[in-house]
């Protein structure tokens, strides 16, 4: 079955079909590098992530781009609130946000693509929409002409009427219709600037996406995401001036993620109510924050709280054991062919439930990335192979089967990422230390000439399948027979 995907501007679900057949482009707007990034703003970034993930599952071979705005009011702003300039805050934060979405184990984009290195060609933009007539200048300033961009407001549904209404209370008197916006900036004092055919000045948000993710993908490609709150007006001016440019379709799947609430209030920084993803991550572990992301489909909203969150955590903590259990189980099997004749009733009724949840779970992804009711698939397949452990491996396949499972679910966690597994880690290390304790009191012993303690504990680790070896440098120890 093809994969759908619920698409803005068509307002339904339509199967997916790659304009290029060998390459799956995806554009995911990305931060204005001012502050941390709040857990709001970490949604998309998780969602997106896991959809391209998925694709990637699927075969197609995704080229995954995402801008860094750093130069814009904000960054400047934030600069002379601090008195610095505003290339320190923007590497400040671009750092931060890397290290951040490291932490959220969000795999890194093939392209991150900084607004202040692709001036030049956010200016030719400007030059082909003002050979169209779709951009004028006016003080320096350049705006885009709405009226002359016959599909403007497709992907918002929003009446130009309305929308004129609505701006009319700031007349700007450089601007032929109100609802023109600026594509480029003309430079004010203390501002950073770049020449331009118009003067000194700076490119505006909304060009910077258009200009970026064309360089990239090509002037028409497949996906561009972000939150809701991007439809209108930044993605609806992203298609106005690349359209407007080329005169091709610029994008042929919106995606949108839902807002994150709290107290069902939208989170958000002007309004002072939210929380960083930094300040979660020391609070939780990335996997439960991801297990709480993908709990909901990605285009619901979501509620945020301590309890919710807490919630995932229990969740997470189940899901650990549990595929360390699996793990353990599964061992170190022989590779050995199933040979479905040869399996006991209960094997063969394991084997098939194992294909009924791998068909369930890309049926699930494939239905808009039904990410909620995958990951209850897998919680199946988890359930079930615990209790299939706890009926006794006795045979090779049964212990065969339960690495099939295993296999199965690292593949599906590939896509979704939570799992921990850093504790596992964490576990072996501490098995180590106890390890080497005990080695070193048995040496102490041996030195006092204390054998019969000495080698009890020889025996106990030899019990735990350890072998202790007695070299000129002391004992040392592996595992093995
Ligand atoms: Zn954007």
């Amino acid at each position: 079955m093809a994969i759908q995907v619920y698409n803005t501007l068509t307002r339904k679900k339509e199967e997916y079909k790659p304009i290029n057949p060998h390459m799956t482009g995806f554009y995911v707007c990305g931060p204005t590098v001012y502050d941390y990034f709040h857990i709001g703003n970490a949604r998309p970034f998780i969602v997106f992530d896991v959809v391209r993930r998925y694709l990637i599952y699927r075969g197609y071979n995704v080229r995954y781009v995402m801008n860094l705005t750093d130069v814009d009011d904000k960054i400047i702003n934030r600069a002379n609130e601090r008195g610095v300039s505003s290339a320190e805050i923007s590497q400040k934060y671009i750092a931060a946000f890397f290290e951040d979405i490291q932490k959220l184990g969000v795999r890194p984009a093939d392209a991150y693509t900084k607004a202040t290195d692709h001036i030049t060609d956010m200016i030719t933009l400007i030059e082909r929409l003002v050979e169209n007539d779709m951009a004028y200048e006016s003080g320096g300033d350049v705006f885009f002409n709405v009226r002359n961009f016959e599909d403007y407001a497709k992907l918002s549904g929003k009446k130009l009427d309305e929308l004129q209404v609505g701006s009319r209370i700031a007349v700007d008197e450089r601007k032929k219709s109100p609802i023109d916006f600026v594509l480029w900036k003309a430079a004010k004092p203390g501002e950073p600037f770049w020449e331009s055919p118009w003067g000194n000045g700076r490119p505006g948000w909304h060009l910077e996406c258009s200009a970026m993710s064309m360089k990239y993908l090509g002037e028409s490609f497949d996906f561009h995401a972000g939150g809701l709150d991007l439809i209108f007006p930044h993605h609806e001016n992203e298609i106005a001036q690349s359209e407007g440019a080329t005169g091709k379709p610029f994008v042929r799947y919106w995606l949108h993620n839902g807002f994150l609430d709290i107290k069902g209030d939208k989170m958000s920084k002007s309004t002072g109510n939210f929380f960083t993803a930094r300040d979660i991550l020391e609070k939780y572990p990335a996997t439960a924050i991801r297990l709480f992301f993908l709990q909901k489909h990605y285009r619901s909203p979501i509620d945020f709280s301590d309890e919710v969150l807490q919630s995932a955590v229990t969740s997470n903590e189940r899901l650990r054991l549990s595929y360390q259990k699996i793990v353990e189980a599964a061992g170190d099997v022989e590779a050995i062919s199933i040979s479905e004749s040869d399996l006991t009733e209960e094997e063969k009724r394991f084997y098939s439930m194992l294909d009924g949840v791998h068909s369930e779970i890309l049926t699930a992804m494939d239905d808009d990335f039904n990410s909620p009711l995958a990951l209850g698939k897998m919680f199946d397949l988890f359930r079930e192979t615990n209790r299939f452990i706890d009926n006794g491996l006795q045979t090779a396949q049964s212990r065969q089967l339960v690495d099939l499972a295993r296999q199965r679910i690292d593949e599906y966690d590939s896509v979704f990422g939570v799992i921990d597994r850093s504790k596992a880690q964490v576990g072996q290390d501490k098995i180590n230390e106890v390890v080497s304790t005990m080695v070193e009191l048995r040496n102490a012993f041996r030195k006092e000439r204390n054998f019969a303690v000495a080698d009890k504990i020889r025996d106990a680790l030899a019990d735990a399948g350890l072998v202790i070896e007695d070299t000129p440098q002391g004992a040392k120890w592996r595992w093995g027979a």
